[in-house]
């Protein structure tokens, strides 16, 4: 399989091109077409020489998301994203407008293999991991499109990062490359279901990204319920490694607690996720409070907004931070996963629907 040129570094891309008999200052103006003027193809860089653009051609694969589809909130101009890859598959990212800027949530993986009850993304479990470059032209594609920067990314599409560690790494780095977008590591985002391995092994990785921990459940037993992976690493585990992430970078984690109606919002169970997080020594450290958004496959509700509240003015009142997030974007499939499932179905639909009248 050729190589990917946009899933190159900086200094990967002068080795390859040096190989091939190229000066030094030619992988630079390469990298600055692919990554800061962000060109669909090598048709648009006027500067590079057409026996280059062959010999590239010939030895390398492109890069370039095709924009399948494209949906906005008319509540908060939030704006969904289907792509295709190379092989046909899709994924989806989300545009967020906020007053300190735009964010881009970026998938990591076609489909995913964590199986968590609730979300949409993992019901057809995992196709393949994402190339660097496949995540990143997510970002371009979309700067693109909008014709606004980016200042912020979080790795909460569809997939576990941490499944896909290595090309989600070279991402990070890529990204906040000075020779590339230049975001800084401090407005990227990572979110894990808890791979305890892999969270101390990014430890090491020193990056000065936000690490967020889905938690969901304060008790072993209630978050196997909700996601299996709990059962591979116990909270314990888990917690263990998150403050040793914190030990060693300095950067304060993030949980994540999506409030499923009946299952993990009662007031019991905030009393335990605060004896929890402080036996982890987590009082500094923030929750973020989401109300589920219901799939479709699932019969999970959402918290009322008023348990909602509840919720967050008792973790409040004992010390732990907590936030409870806007559902953006909730008239357009916003739940990782949703849209891309509908376009898989309606095309699914319309193939049936195409052999049914072939056959008549
Ligand atoms: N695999 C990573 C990142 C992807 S999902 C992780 O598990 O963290 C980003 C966040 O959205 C996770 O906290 C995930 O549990 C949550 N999520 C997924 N589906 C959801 C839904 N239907 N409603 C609310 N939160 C959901």
């Amino acid at each position: 399989m050729p190589q990917d040129l946009k899933s190159l570094t900086l200094d990967e891309l002068t080795r390859e091109l040096t190989a091939l008999a190229q000066p030094p200052y030619r992988s630079r103006q390469l990298y600055q077409w692919m990554h800061q003027r962000l060109a669909v193809s090598y048709d648009a860089m006027p500067n590079i020489p057409n026996s280059l653009k062959a010999l590239l051609q010939e030895n390398f694969t492109y890069t370039s998301l095709h924009q399948e589809l494209m949906q906005e909130s008319r509540i908060d101009g939030t704006r969904k994203y289907l792509f295709s890859l190379a092989d046909d598959n899709c994924i989806e990212s989300v545009w967020l407008k906020y007053r300190h800027g735009n964010s881009v949530c970026v998938s990591s993986q076609v489909g995913c293999r964590m199986g968590c009850r609730f979300c949409a993304s993992t019901l057809d479990g995992l196709n393949r991991n994402l190339l660097a470059g496949e995540m990143l032209d997510q970002i371009y594609a979309i700067t693109r499109q909008t014709g606004e920067r980016v200042s912020n990314v979080v790795i909460m599409g569809s997939g576990e990062p941490l499944d896909n560690y290595d090309n989600v790494v070279r991402f990070i780095r890529m990204l906040s490359d000075e020779h590339g977008l230049h975001i800084s590591q401090r407005n990227i985002t990572l979110s894990t279901c808890g791979l305890a391995p892999e969270i101390r092994r990014l430890a090491g990785e020193k990056l000065q990204i936000t690490l967020a921990l889905s938690l969901h459940a304060p008790t072993d037993e209630k978050r196997r319920r909700l996601m299996p992976v709990a059962y591979r690493y116990s909270l314990e585990e888990v917690l263990d490694a998150c403050e040793y992430y914190f030990e060693k970078t300095g950067r304060r984690l993030t949980f994540e607690y999506s409030l499923v109606r009946g299952v993990n919002d009662n007031k019991k169970e905030a009393m335990e996720l605060i004896r929890l997080l402080k036996s982890h020594g987590c009082q500094g450290c923030h929750v973020n409070l989401i109300p589920v958004n219901p799939i479709e496959e699932r019969d999970y509700q959402g918290t009322e907004p008023l348990k909602v509240k509840a919720f967050q003015n008792l973790l409040d009142q004992n010390g732990i931070n907590a936030t409870i997030r806007r559902e953006m974007g909730r008239d357009i499939d916003g739940a990782c996963g949703q849209l891309r499932r509908r376009q898989l179905r309606e095309n699914a639909e319309m193939s049936a629907t195409a052999t049914k009248s072939a056959d008549r």
